[in-house]
This record gives C-alpha cells, sequence and structure tokens, in this order.
C-alpha cells in the first residue's frame, strides 16, 4: 500500500474504536465529532474484507468489519450527489446492518467514465473523489484514516474529473494531521475522455496557478505548457486525441494533478468565393478544418474535377467556368471527413464577338490532322498536370502589349466554314521580336515546337493553373525550368497556324480555358469573375 499513513501513535486503535464506536452507537454523540456525515449512515456489516475487482466480479458482496465500513460510510456520505443518469451499470449490493434492520447499498458504475458510486437507502446516488473510494474498497488493512479534505475535482464540459495524483493533507477521524499521497501506480482509474464538435472546451473549478499541459496522445509530443488563462495561442487539429495535464498546488502545500483526454471532431467549413460568375471566370471552394488524412470527395453538376490542394488545415480548388457553359445555375456537392455540403451557383453567359477568319499559304498548311494530333499527343496530359502549390504570386500580368486582335471566347467561322470555333485565347499582335514574358511565376512544363502551334510554351502556377504562349519565334527557356513573374520566355513570331506575328495567350484551368484578364484584376477576386 502506498498511502502513507504517518501518523501512528500508540493506542491509536484503541481510540478510534471508541470514536466509532460513538459515532454508529449514536447521531446525538456523532454530531459532536469533526466528522459530521451529512446523511447520518450509521451502519454495521458482516463479512470479510473483499477488493472492488471481488466485488465487480462477483456482482455482490459484503463489506467488512465496522471501521472500514464507517469509513466508507462517511466517505459517501461526505460524497457529492451526481447524476443519475450516467450511473447505468450496477456492479455490487452492499449489505449493511442499519439500525438492527438490513439495508443494501449499491454499488454504481458510469459505463463511459468508469467512475463509481453508491445508491444509498434514500435512492440518492453519490460519488466521492475515485481514487480514495477505490483505495478503501480495495484496502485489506483496516485504515481507520479519513482525509476530510481531498482534491475538489475539476469540472469538464460540466462533468466532474478527479485528481488523478495528488499529495494532500487531512485528519484523521481522531483528528490528527495525516497525510495522503496517491501516486498514478496506487489505483489505475480509466482516463476521461472528451469528444468535442467545435473548440468551446469548458473547463470550471480549476484552482488558482494551475499549469496545464497538453500533449498529442499519439505522438505523445507536448503542443502546449503554461497557464490556463494563454491556452488561447492553443489550436487544436481536428480527430487528434489531446492529453490534459492540470498540475495544482494551493497554500496549504496541497498538490494534485488532473488529467482527461479531449478530441475535437471540428466540422470542416465548406465555402466558396463566389456564387455568381460569368463565363470564363472561376472561383476557389475552400474546405476549413481539414485533416491530414481526411479525404475529400467533390463533383460539379457540369464536367471538371476540382483538384484539391491542401495548406495546413484548409484545403482549396479552383473551378474554371468556360466560355462554352450557358447560363443558369449549377450545383456543386463536396464532402470531407464524413461531412457534406452542397452549393448551388448562377452562371451568366459573357457577350463574345463572331468573327470570320481567312486563313491561306502556310498558315493553313500548318492546320493537318497529323499537326492536331501531334498537338493533343504532346498538350493534352500537360493541361492534366496539378502542383499541389501556388507557384504564383499577385495578380497575373499581360505578357506582351499590342493589339488585340481576336478576343477570348470568340466565335470564329475560318474560311467560311458553318462550325464556329471558339478562340480559348486572347491573340495580341505585335512586331516580331518583342519580348514576352511570364505572366507569372511558375514551372515551364513545356517549352518546345509543335506543328500546330508553332513555338510554344506552356507553364504550371500551381493548383492547375495554366498559362500557354504559342506562335513564337524564339523560345527562351527549356521544359523543367522554374520562371518568375515577368521573365523573358521568348519572343514574338508567326511560327506554326498563324496568320501574322502575334502571340496567342491562353490560361486553363487543367484543360478548361477561363479568360486571362480576369486574372489581371484582383476586384474581380483574383481568379473569379463576378459582377
Ligand atoms: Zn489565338
Amino acid at each position: 500500500m502506498r498511502m502513507e499513513e504517518r501518523v501512528r501513535g500508540r493506542g491509536w486503535f484503541t481510540f478510534v474504536c471508541v470514536i466509532l464506536f460513538l459515532i454508529i452507537a449514536s447521531v446525538t454523540t456523532a454530531s459532536m465529532f469533526l466528522f459530521v456525515p451529512k446523511n447520518n449512515y450509521q451502519l454495521k456489516a458482516p463479512g470479510n474484507g473483499i477488493g472492488v475487482e471481488s466485488l465487480i466480479n462477483n456482482e455482490q458482496g459484503w463489506i467488512d468489519g465496522s471501521t472500514k465500513l464507517t469509513l466508507l460510510a462517511v466517505a459517501i456520505s461526505r460524497g457529492r450527489e451526481v447524476d443519475t443518469d450516467t450511473y447505468t451499470e450496477q456492479i455490487a449490493i452492499l449489505h449493511f446492518t442499519l439500525d438492527d434492520s438490513e439495508a443494501l447499498i449499491y454499488l454504481l458504475r458510469d459505463s463511459e467514465t468508469g467512475n463509481l458510486a453508491f445508491r444509498d437507502t434514500e435512492g440518492r446516488v453519490v460519488s466521492h473523489n475515485q481514487k480514495f473510494l477505490i483505495y478503501l474498497l480495495d484496502s485489506e488493512q483496516l485504515y481507520p484514516l479519513f482525509c476530510s479534505t481531498s482534491p475538489p475535482p475539476i469540472k469538464v464540459m460540466n462533468r466532474e474529473v478527479d485528481a488523478f495524483t495528488y499529495d494532500y493533507r487531512g485528519s484523521s477521524l481522531s483528528g490528527e494531521p495525516l497525510r495522503f499521497n496517491l501516486t498514478e501506480e496506487d489505483i489505475d482509474l480509466p482516463t476521461q475522455r472528451f469528444t468535442l464538435e467545435d473548440t468551446n472546451l469548458r473547463i470550471a473549478d480549476i484552482p488558482k496557478a494551475a499549469r496545464l499541459r497538453i500533449t498529442d496522445e499519439s505522438s505523445e509530443e507536448d503542443v502546449f505548457s503554461g497557464r490556463y488563462s494563454d491556452i488561447g495561442s492553443f489550436e487544436p487539429i481536428s480527430h487528434v486525441p489531446y492529453l490534459y495535464t492540470f498540475e495544482t498546488a494551493d497554500a496549504n502545500g496541497n498538490i494534485a494533478s488532473y488529467h482527461f483526454v479531449v478530441e475535437y471532431h471540428i466540422k470542416p467549413t465548406f465555402s466558396i468565393s463566389h456564387d455568381y460568375l460569368l463565363t470564363g471566370g472561376s472561383f476557389v471552394i475552400f474546405i476549413d478544418g481539414v485533416k491530414e488524412n481526411d479525404t475529400i470527395d467533390c463533383h460539379l453538376s457540369f464536367d471538371y474535377k476540382p483538384f484539391f490542394i491542401r495548406m495546413d488545415n484548409r484545403a482549396m480548388a479552383l473551378v474554371p467556368i468556360s466560355h462554352t457553359m450557358k447560363s443558369g445555375e449549377y450545383s456543386l456537392y463536396v464532402s470531407c471527413a464524413g461531412y457534406e455540403e452542397t452549393f448551388t451557383f448562377g452562371v451568366s453567359e459573357d457577350s463574345y464577338e463572331v468573327q470570320n477568319l481567312e486563313i491561306s499559304g502556310d498558315g493553313l498548311a500548318a492546320n493537318t490532322a497529323e499537326a492536331n494530333r501531334e498537338y493533343a499527343n504532346t498538350m493534352y496530359p500537360l493541361f492534366d498536370s496539378k502542383d499541389p502549390y501556388i507557384y504564383w504570386e499577385d495578380a497575373f500580368i499581360q505578357p506582351v502589349s499590342g493589339t488585340i486582335t481576336t478576343p477570348y471566347g470568340v466565335y470564329r467561322y475560318t474560311n467560311g466554314s458553318e462550325n464556329a470555333t471558339r478562340h480559348a485565347g486572347v491573340d495580341i499582335a505585335t512586331a516580331e521580336g518583342t519580348a514576352i514574358v511570364a505572366a507569372n511565376t511558375g514551372r515551364v512544363l513545356f517549352s518546345g515546337y509543335l506543328e500546330l502551334s508553332g513555338n510554344t510554351i506552356l507553364i504550371e502556377h500551381g493548383m492547375g493553373l495554366h498559362t500557354l504562349y504559342m506562335h513564337m519565334d524564339s523560345l527562351r527557356v527549356e521544359t523543367g525550368d522554374f520562371v518568375e513573374k515577368a521573365q523573358l520566355i521568348g519572343t514574338v513570331g508567326t511560327t506554326g497556324y498563324s496568320t501574322g506575328p502575334h502571340l496567342h495567350y491562353q490560361m486553363m484551368i487543367g484543360d478548361t480555358s477561363i479568360n486571362p484578364w480576369y486574372a489581371q484584376d484582383k476586384r474581380a477576386g483574383f481568379f473569379a469573375a463576378s459582377d
């Protein structure tokens, strides 16, 4: 037994027996003593000592002699009434003789926390410091002691959490000073666990000057240490079990520690940057409160699969609104960590010019089935590239200035054809050899010559956001290069399927083209166009 009995006087046993006799014999006599049980139990029991384990295993039992019984009675009577709803397991019936008639006290257990409580003859459910109670039940020796002062429980989410270890001063039944020293090894109490759906952890009745340590239970790393009042600096991650340990000391030199586990199951917050867009625009899906291993599922009511990147506890994805989309209402379904949300957003078709184009000579010759196949085989797989970073900085810039000969989204009829093609980029005409710069920082996915698009560069800016540059005279960067915003990447030319010196400049999210001008206008929400 590790419970220390610091005071041992000769003849104390006799002395205590006399006191016990007096307590048991008479209510009026007992009331004169230091210990006046609130409920005034006077209990006698037959039988031999039993531990809490055998009580639990046998489901009923007897508590031995009057001394221990009295201690229990005092413990119970000085206990606090607890919520009966949670004490659902009846693990033992304790038989007592009460005023010459048989009385039963039921030992109950909280199935969730493992805490013990007693239901007395009047139906009250009372509990006491768990370590002390279990100690009494387990004790093979009779300790005619009762610690009149034990660490008060703290309250976590309105549930009482007893001290786990303590070194506390109290007094014996005879009023002798005593010291109780319970360590973690004395009694293996289950650690109370709490699951919260927000970060509003409510802890009450914490002694002043309590020190708090928060440990990630899985990694065993301390994530916070300090005063409880400084807890504001601690931001829990969802689904991580945190062990909270409070260490307290009072003015009398009593020390106690409390611990419990809190797991935050925080519903991720879903949001979208825009719920109304013009075609050619884009918006961002945000999921805040994402845990590292959370799976994300996302579907749109049109053919595009958003790609999410993760930054700390946030996941985000770009959604392009192609110039080919029709006006109307569209929907987005997103789920994460078992939670889901559906958004609806409106799209209005922007107004696009109609253009008739005549191409002849070398330019026309370039638009062959073979040239198209080469372009598709080379570029389409690269359009699927999605780096899980954001390389670009601030607004995009126009890569070269000149005359906008064909804007974005234009309906184009070539050489009198009946079916219009759509212009997915912007044509900027200017003198051959004019410098072309990168519209923003990124990684060069392709730099090379293709029969259809001539000298071509494709840059990944992160999150699957791409810029594409065609028909260049010369190339100044290579595939795999990392380029800075405004860095020279090539010069204006008329290579490939082209009618004259110009840059075909195109912006894409994945393989879907968007209006590149929107990315130059911060007022448009940076990535997005809305009015
Ligand atoms: Zn073009």
